[in-house]
């Protein structure tokens, strides 16, 4: 580190140990797992940083996770008696909740059953090369069903970890090139006791509920390697023996997590609060773990960290916050570049709303990007703000309001809806000559002088306004 910015990065490459230099315009990504990540992050930026304030990495997260396996009657089920000619098999997932946190279970289920709840998963949902194999063994009398219970374990969001929580920190033992190792303290609490006891008693109701009768079923008892025709009880501290060590699920989650400064380690587009280069990717990021398998979470997330860049006004904290498909601006003054391409010839689709009247922002095209000088006033003097805001501040002139070319030209009509309906913005750009049309009717038709190419952007304007985004699309021209 040099002050607040990633200056450079030790690296072993073929076993040879370089210094790998990095210009402040480099973004530095840790994405090496979400201990390694914060090994990294707790060791390179020093423990009790701006960052962190303390030695420990909080919020650690794992999943709560049972295999309960179970078989049920072919005929109890509506199947026909005798071994299905046909491979049967399916899977399906069902959700619950408990104390307002989740689980599920992923459920599969098959006419073939071994002893082994994963293994039967995977023949359950078969490789294709032993699909023959499978049908040949198929029980005449007997579906077996295993109930893969994933239940989410509760964070501790805290700058100041508590000790008596799960989290990170350094070990006083060192790797083979000398840096400390991460020291993990994974426990779970009474919550957590709970919520896995709720799931496991849940997937033995589920399971007595498709069976219909006690007569139809039997449960896998995987400390006798038998079935047995009662369930097995759940210990309201210690579940039984289908629960999965602590940890075992590899979904580690949450060292890093994303929120305000202040009040967590990263922000939202997981870039460490207090540093300027530094991002981290993954399901370290998460402030909460929910119940679902993490990949595609992170992946979603490293993309939008890769895809766009906000840029603050020195001194203001915007944001664009994210509420499923919906972007909405908070705080002060900012531009949310999307950074992955230039356009030079496109149309631009869009759709946003207005909580209130006076809320200011405006869509930004052929604009220079985040890495220009200055580039909020790059943006003002040499791209292009297609306006949003009802009123036109400062002085209400119509070439400040909705529709405008901001300072260049004013639209001809304002056909807004009222306030808290979608607005449909069509901006197409060809060649210099820049159209708007807001809800169907064409309102400005503008001939440029300015750059001819260049980056979107969204504009969070200030506070109180708050403006929200959808279904952007852009289709290019030749
Ligand atoms: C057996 C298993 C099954 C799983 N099943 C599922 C599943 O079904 N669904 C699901 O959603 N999730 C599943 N997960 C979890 C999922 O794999 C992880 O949550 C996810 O891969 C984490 O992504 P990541 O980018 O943070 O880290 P990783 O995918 O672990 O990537 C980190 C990379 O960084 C590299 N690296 C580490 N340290 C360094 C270093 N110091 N220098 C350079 N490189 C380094 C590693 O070699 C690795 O390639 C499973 C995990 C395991 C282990």
């Amino acid at each position: 580190m040099s002050g607040n910015t990633i200056s450079s990065l030790d690296l072993v490459s073929d076993g040879i140990p370089r210094t790998l230099m990095i210009p402040p315009s480099c973004a530095v990504v840790l994405a090496a797992g979400t201990v390694e990540s914060t090994r990294l992050a707790l060791d390179s930026l020093g423990v009790g940083s701006t960052t962190f304030g303390t030695s420990r990495a909080g919020n650690l997260m794992a999943h709560l996770r049972s295999n309960i396996t179970v078989r049920i009657k072919r005929t109890a089920l509506g199947l026909p008696a005798g071994a299905p000619a046909d491979l049967e098999t399916t899977a399906f997932l069902v959700r619950g909740k408990s104390g307002g946190r989740q689980f599920h279970f992923q459920i599969s289920a098959a006419a073939t059953g071994g002893i082994n709840p994963e293994k039967n998963m995977w023949e359950q949902i078969p490789d294709v090369e032993f699909q023959d194999h499978i049908r040949a063994i198929q029980d005449p009398n007997w579906i077996t069903i295993v109930l893969r219970g994933i239940g989410e374990m509760v964070g501790n969001p805290n700058l100041s970890p508590d000790p008596a929580a799960s989290w990170i920190d350094l070990s006083s033992e060192v790797d083979e090139v000398g840096r400390r190792r991460a020291y993990v303290n994974l426990v779970k609490n009474q919550s957590d006791t709970q919520l896995w006891f709720d799931m496991d008693t849940a997937a033995f109701q589920l399971a007595a509920a498709l069976a219909g009768q006690p007569a139809n079923i039997e449960y896998w008892n995987g400390q006798i390697n038998a079935w047995q025709q009662n369930p097995p009880p759940v210990d309201p501290q210690t579940g039984g023996f289908w629960r999965d060590r602590l940890g075992s699920t590899h979904h580690e989650a949450g060292t890093l997590y994303a929120g305000s400064p202040g009040s967590s380690v990263s922000d939202t587009n997981g870039k460490f609060h207090g540093i300027t280069n530094g991002y981290a990717a993954g399901p370290a990021v998460f402030p909460s773990l929910g119940s679902a398998n993490p990949s595609l979470t992170a992946l979603s997330l490293a993309r939008r960290s890769a895809d766009w860049q906000l840029v603050a006004q020195p001194g203001s904290q915007p944001q664009m916050l994210r509420f499923g498909a919906v972007l909405e601006t908070l705080g002060g003054y900012g531009l949310y570049f999307y950074i992955k391409e230039q356009f030079t010839n496109f149309k631009l689709w869009l759709e946003w709303r207005e909580t209130h009247t006076g809320d200011n922002s405006g869509v930004f095209i052929r604009t220079p990007g985040p890495g220009a000088a200055n580039a909020l006033q790059a943006a003002v003097d040499q791209g292009h703000e297609i306006q949003i805001d009802d009123i036109g501040a400062p002085d209400g002139a119509n070439i400040h309001r909705t529709g405008a070319i901001y300072a260049l030209q004013a639209p001809t009509s304002f056909p807004i809806k009222p306030l808290g309906l979608w607005n449909t913005y069509l901006i197409e750009a060809n060649g210099p000559l820049i159209k708007v049309s807001l809800n169907g009717t064409p309102i400005n038709s503008y001939t440029s002088s300015r750059q001819p190419t260049g980056y979107f952007a969204l504009q969070a304007h200030d506070f109180p306004s708050r403006i929200q985004f959808r279904n952007l699309q852009v289709k290019k021209l030749p």
